[in-house]
């Protein structure tokens, strides 16, 4: 006995095995149908024998050796409808289907062989009658599965259907609105073959769907010839599109997983003397004849080890275009090859199954439509290696200028160098820091330039208030004051008139009186200045600092209430304190050598030094005041001293 095209192991465990390797074999399961009312008439005998559920024995009429054929599984003539929607692999595309895989079920075999009958059960009797429900076929019996599956998926799927027919070489779209009309077959890289201007109808029900199939069915080519009085004229192709959002949701940019369902029922082939075809039946069987010759030629050429790597001619047929995905591309594939048992119809026969014989050993390379992040690993990969470069080398510039920073934060680098998203967070956190502390930088120096300028207000009227007190009685024989501090004086000539050591003011380079000079305490006046001409005590006199609202005040301001001067006090105290306290939030600590500049209060320690320079030569003053009698006492006149500080 000879075998012939027997393909190794299960076609439902390979297709479980293959769809991600990198080959995967057409399956192939053939239906034999039940001999014929017309056939048993005629005395018809069979030749068919199944042996087991995947082998078939062909029994030659003229008595010679059996030839048997092995497939993915036999199915005889006793089986009913169900049993071929069970075995043959349907709902593992279904599957595949779901998840994005491209998925294509086609019927082949001699015209009246049962193929239609196998994908959609017997013609409709009538009008809108719809087919019993036990003779549904796969096409049904798929939709049904498939509608509850979607329903327990507990993802949302949406469902829509084209069903296009090619006729004498002319695509015709069985949804169209209007009459059908011819469609351009078209390409393009990332579809492949398609249909332009295809109808695709959304549907979300069951009943729908049943509708666009009725719908197809009728408008659908068919005619009667010997051999079938339903023969289908036209190559039929009914799709089920699949597009499911990923469970759990990717990326909101993420497109989802998009699979189809394809069924094709193939006109039959057929010898035009058999089937009395005459006229336009003629040119439809040789059409139909001419699309079929071009698959079988693209199988050949598939199966062909050396050649597959070549041209393989899809272009030659509308049919081919449009199955050359299923057959030599990316998609899963099942062949249903239908065969009548009679032994009249051999011929054909044989060639069916050797046809079906060839197409199990061709193999295509499933794929699933990957996922935006699933689609480069490597690109991924060099970016992920990239990141860590910088992370380290950003790490060991953190640990030049901060170790303790740096061994601090190592283990939050380590947990991020472990995940780039983690990583990726990390900086974003870090940026947030650094904006922060930027900030805060930025609002602590204004603040020291603020209180800056109001210790250097202070300094001024300090000053002031010291060369006003000198000022009253000048010492005979002194400099001349410093032009700057003739009232009114603007706010930088705020110090003492020229000393006779020859300092100068450093403000506006006048030489400076000898009691205002740093080294002057020896030249310091003893007593205050003569009356002023208006015959008042220059120092009763208002004085140019003198705060609003007290203009005549003569008391020294050591005198007033605080409350009546609260930068005095304010000042005496910063003055004890010999530094600036900062009023700005605390800063982030910084390595030694950081600038002072950037930590505000950079001149306030100047400004203090010169306010406790101040200080000293008041008291100074002060102090010699209060040792001499004032020389005013020995004159006979009147004389105010400076009340001690
Ligand atoms: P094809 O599409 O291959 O040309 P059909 O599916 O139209 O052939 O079938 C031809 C005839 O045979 C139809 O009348 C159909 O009802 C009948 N037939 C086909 N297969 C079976 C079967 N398994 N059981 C009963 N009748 C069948
Ligand atoms: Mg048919």
């Amino acid at each position: 006995m000879e075998e012939r095209g027997s393909p190794d192991g299960d076609p439902a465990r390979s297709l479980e095995q293959g769809p991600e390797g990198p080959e995967t074999p057409i399956q192939v399961v053939l239906r034999v149908r039940p001999m014929s009312a017309a056939e048993l008439r005629r005395g018809e005998q069979s030749a068919l024998h199944c042996s087991g559920t995947r082998t078939l024995q062909v029994s030659p009429p003229g008595g010679g050796p059996d030839v048997a054929f092995r497939f993915g599984a036999v199915l005889d003539g006793a089986r009913t409808q169900e049993d071929v929607f069970r075995a043959c692999g349907v709902r593992r595309l279904g599957e595949l289907a779901l998840r994005g895989f491209s998925c294509t079920v086609f019927t082949f075999g001699q015209t009246g062989s049962g193929k239609t009958y196998t994908l959609t059960g017997p013609p409709p009797q009538g009008e809108g009658v719809p087919v019993p429900p036990n003779l549904t076929g796969i096409i049904q019996r798929t939709f049904i599965w498939l509608l509850d599956r979607v329903q327990h998926l507990g993802a949302p799927v949406t469902l829509r259907a084209s069903y296009l027919e090619i006729y004498n070489e002319q695509v015709r779209d069985l949804l169209s609105v209007g009459s059908p009309r011819p469609l351009p077959v078209r390409w393009n890289k990332t579809r492949g073959f398609y249909v332009d201007q295809l109808r695709v109808v959304e549907f979300g029900s069951l009943g729908a769907l049943m509708d666009l199939l009725q719908m197809g069915l009728t408008r659908r080519r068919s005619s009667a010839h010997t051999l079938n009085q339903a023969s289908s004229r036209s190559h039929a192709l009914l799709t089920v599109y699949i597009s499911r959002q990923t469970m759990p949701p990717g990326d909101p940019g993420e497109p989802p997983m998009a699979g189809k369902l394809c069924f094709v029922d193939l006109a039959g082939s057929e010898k035009v003397a058999a089937t009395g075809s005459r006229g336009e039946l003629m040119l439809e069987a040789n059409s139909i004849n001419r699309s079929l010759l071009a698959l079988g030629h693209c199988i050949s050429l598939l199966l062909d080890p050396q050649r597959k790597q070549s041209h393989i001619p899809f272009r030659d047929s509308k049919l081919t275009k449009l199955l050359a995905d299923s057959l030599g591309g990316r998609g899963v594939t099942l062949m249903v090859a239908c065969v009548s048992p009679s032994a009249q119809c051999l011929p054909e026969t044989l060639s069916t199954l050797r046809y079906a014989s060839r197409a199990q050993r061709v193999t295509t390379r499933p794929q699933a439509p990957k996922s935006p992040k699933a689609k480069h690993p490597q690109r991924l990969e060099v970016e992920i290696l990239q990141l860590q470069e910088e992370n380290r080398c950003l790490r060991s510039q953190l640990g030049q200028r901060d170790p303790k920073a740096s061994r601090l934060s190592g283990a939050r680098v380590a947990w991020a160098q472990r995940n780039l998203y983690g990583m990726l967070q990390e900086f974003m956190v870090e940026n947030e820091r650094l904006r922060k502390e930027k900030s805060q930088l930025q609002s602590s120096q204004a603040q020291a330039r603020d209180e800056q300028r109001i210790l250097a207000q202070q300094v001024q009227e300090l000053e002031r208030r010291l060369f006003s007190a000198c000022h009253h009685q000048p010492h005979p024989g002194l400099a001349p004051p410093c032009p700057c501090v003739m009232v009114p004086a603007p706010l930088c000539h705020a110090l003492p008139p020229p000393c006779s050591c020859g300092g100068f003011c450093p403000l506006c380079r006048a030489p400076l009186a000898h009691w205002a000079c740093a080294r002057g305490e020896l030249h310091l006046p003893q007593v205050f200045g003569p009356k002023a001409p208006g015959g008042v005590a220059l120092s009763a006199q208002p004085s140019p600092w003198a705060p609003p609202g007290n203009p005549g005040s003569a008391k020294c301001p050591r005198e007033r209430s605080p409350s009546e001067w609260p930068q005095a006090r304010v000042l005496a105290e910063m003055l004890l304190e010999e530094e600036a306290v900062p009023s700005a939030p605390p800063l982030p600590v910084g390595p030694p050598n950081t600038s002072p500049v950037l930590r505000g209060g950079a001149a306030v320690p100047n400004l203090a030094q010169r306010l406790e320079a101040l200080r000293d030569q008041i008291g100074s003053s002060l102090r010699r005041g209060r040792s001499q009698p004032p020389p005013s006492e020995a004159a006979g006149s009147p004389r105010r001293v400076l009340p001690p500080c």
